[in-house]
């Protein structure tokens, strides 16, 4: 029987470091969190990093923007914290409305506080192996893996999804650790194919239990990003856990799995962003 790796108990030991850190130093960190409208879902997101935040000694400065703001007036907000000495990080809360370019917009934040990793030169700084901030759910997912007794060189890992935010990155973090990657896409013919050679297995599509124990090799390590709602309300992932569990060497739920490490890479990010503008 597989073992299930809640990411939320890495997450609470990485944070209390955090906050001994922070109070050790007595350092003064701020993250700056632009919201807007007023989306339920992103207003959750939110009210979960200032909790975060609040849980190690971070400063959360959440600005709440009208739905209506113009895509000038939120990069005039972005310029101004830019500016602002007293802000470490840089967060906006995705995703944005339908009349703004997000993209525009993350490429306004300074790449010093891009505690996100998402503008261009701190995506470009990752493939250049310079010094940069990679995105939270990628770096999350990187600390699962060191925390388990398990060699990731010389490994096949398998990505399912190749998004910017998730399966693009992580796929270059795996890479680096030395890992022969296979990426996989909604183009991919056959993909049980390739999830069934996968020695550590990402899926990171957004389809409720979308993985079941006949797309899974024995032992595998599985990490399971996805984040679906039900119909009765409750959260799950793209595996189904309980159909992979006996299959399975270690296995991430949903929730209590990648989600308290992203948020947890954030506050670290956060600090490390500190730390360089102190240095
Ligand atoms: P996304 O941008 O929508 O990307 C989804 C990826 O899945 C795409 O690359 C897509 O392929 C691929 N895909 C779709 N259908 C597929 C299929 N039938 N077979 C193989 N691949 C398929 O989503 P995302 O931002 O990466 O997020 C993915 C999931 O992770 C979502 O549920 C999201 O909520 C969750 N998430 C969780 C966290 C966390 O902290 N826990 C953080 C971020 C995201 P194409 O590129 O060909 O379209």
């Amino acid at each position: 029987m597989g073992e299930i790796v809640y990411g939320s108990v890495i997450a609470d030991k990485m944070r209390a470091d955090l906050r001994e850190k922070i109070i050790k130093n007595k350092d003064q960190v701020t993250l700056a969190v632009i919201l807007v409208g007023n989306d339920p879902a992103s207003l959750s997101y939110v009210r979960g990093k200032e909790k975060a935040c609040a849980q190690v000694g971070i400063q959360a400065k959440t600005y709440t923007c009208d739905q209506n703001i113009t895509e000038r007036e939120l990069q005039a907000l972005i310029k101004k914290l830019n500016n602002d000495s007293d802000i470490d990080g840089i967060l906006v809360q995705l995703p944005l409305p339908k009349h703004i370019n997000s993209t525009k917009v993350i490429q306004s934040i300074s790449v010093a506080k891009d505690v996100d990793g998402l503008t261009v030169e701190n995506v470009g700084r990752l493939y250049c192996k310079e010094p940069t901030f990679v995105p939270c759910t990628p770096l999350g997912i990187m600390a699962i893996l060191n925390f388990l007794p398990i060699k990731l060189a010389g490994k096949h890992a398998v990505v399912v999804g190749r998004s910017e935010l998730v399966g693009a990155p992580i796929s270059r973090l795996l890479l680096e650790a030395n890992a022969t990657v296979t990426m996989c896409h909604s183009y991919t013919k056959d993909l049980s194919f390739y999830t069934k050679q996968a020695d550590i297995l990402i899926v990171a599509v957004g389809k409720p239990q979308f993985i079941n124990a006949q797309d899974v090799k024995k032992d595998a390590v599985v990490i399971d990003v996805g984040v679906n709602r039900q119909a009765n309300g409750k959260l799950c992932g793209d595996v189904n856990l309980a159909s992979v569990l006996d299959k399975v060497a270690y296995i991430t739920p949903v929730p209590k799995g990648v989600g308290p490490m992203t948020i947890t890479m954030l506050l670290w990010n956060t600090y490390e962003a500190h730390q360089r503008r102190m240095r």
